[in-house]
């Protein structure tokens, strides 16, 4: 057996958790709500993602009372405001009815931990959407469909996503990285009192808020720091903002590789010298986009498992989400 077949698929206690529970656009689980009655089914979301989240299933245009099939509809500038129009005629604005329903339909959407939207919808769409600006027809890609905007002011924390931008890996990467960290701040016990459950959560990202890049680890261990019980109500929203912001940056193969060669550090007595040349070379592939991030995770897995270092097992970079979601950046 070679060495990276001999990965160990042990996973951190941390994945016992439920599932996270993840909002999806209706219409990319197969249901028939769109304007035409049709679907966008995604293999994606429904064959692979379903087995290692719930997902709750929104259509904001249907669930706010319009029938199916129905007009196509659009956002359109109008003075300083953005308008969702029925059928392009101003006569048919229904922002009021859209944003009341959106309102309203947030509590009910207070426990999820991600929301993968269907791109482009006025609805839906999270980036770029296009929205009309004159008279001519004339769009610019710059805004924010109506209900995902709404979900992102009422829930800024939880990670959201378009199902296209899923398509790229490092992309989907970053997203259920995001997703598991926040489920894990989520379960911290009793957090209103538990200053060591945030110095624990801040130290076993350690290496992950790494790959970012240092100085954000610092800068929230600043934060950690200046943590007492008296203050830690208002230091917890302090930290975990900043934390999203930081884990939603993503890490470029230079930082990932000062990660990985930390790691190594802690099994420099226990390597050997061809080991060590063989994790330095996969370590340099990797850099160089010859391989994915999965094979020098692999490997380093594979030395931790024969040579257990508590400090690294504990950290969460090395499994930062179930490892059978088998993602780590393909190239
Ligand atoms: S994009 Fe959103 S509003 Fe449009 S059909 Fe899909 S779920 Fe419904």
């Amino acid at each position: 057996m070679s060495t990276l077949d001999s990965l160990n698929l042990k996973q951190p206690d941390e994945y016992k958790l439920p599932k996270p529970q993840i909002g999806v656009s209706a219409c990319l689980l197969g249901k028939e709500v769109r304007f035409d009655g049709g679907h966008k089914n995604n293999k994606l979301i429904v064959d692979s993602l379903s087995k290692f989240v719930h997902l709750k299933s929104v259509c904001p245009e249907k669930e706010c009372g319009l029938p199916t099939p129905r007009p196509a509809m659009q956002l359109r500038q109008q003075g300083e405001e953005i308008r969702l129009l029925v059928n392009k005629t101003p006569f048919n604005d229904i922002t009021g009815q859209m944003m009341s329903y959106a309102e309203q339909k947030m509590h009910s959407l207070s426990d999820l931990d991600g929301f993968i939207f269907k791109k482009d919808s006025p609805s839906c769409g999270a980036f770029r959407v296009p929205v009309v600006i004159n008279d001519d027809g004339y769009r610019n890609r710059d805004a924010t469909g109506l209900f995902a905007k709404t979900f992102m002011q009422h829930f800024p924390l939880v990670p959201v996503e378009e199902e296209g931008r899923l398509n790229d890996n490092s992309i989907r990467e970053n997203f259920f990285e995001r997703i598991f960290a926040y489920q894990r701040w989520k379960n911290i016990e009793t957090p209103d009192t538990n200053v060591k459950g945030l110095i624990e959560f801040h130290s076993r990202h350690k290496l992950m808020l790494m790959g970012r890049g240092s100085s954000y680890y610092q800068e929230l261990g600043r934060l950690v720091a200046q943590t007492t019980r008296i203050n830690l109500r208002e230091q917890r929203q302090a930290y975990i903002s900043r934390f999203m912001l930081v884990m939603a940056m993503r890490s470029r193969p230079g930082r990932q590789v000062n990660v990985m060669q930390h790691i190594m550090g802690y099994l420099k007595e226990a390597l050997s010298h061809d080991d060590k040349q063989e994790l330095l070379s996969v370590f340099e592939s990797y850099r160089h986009n010859e391989l994915p991030l999965i094979t020098p995770i692999t490997l380093l897995r594979h030395h931790l498992r024969v040579h257990p270092q508590p400090y690294i097992n504990q950290q969460y970079y090395l499994d930062p989400f179930p490892g059978q979601l088998a993602l780590r950046s393909s190239i």
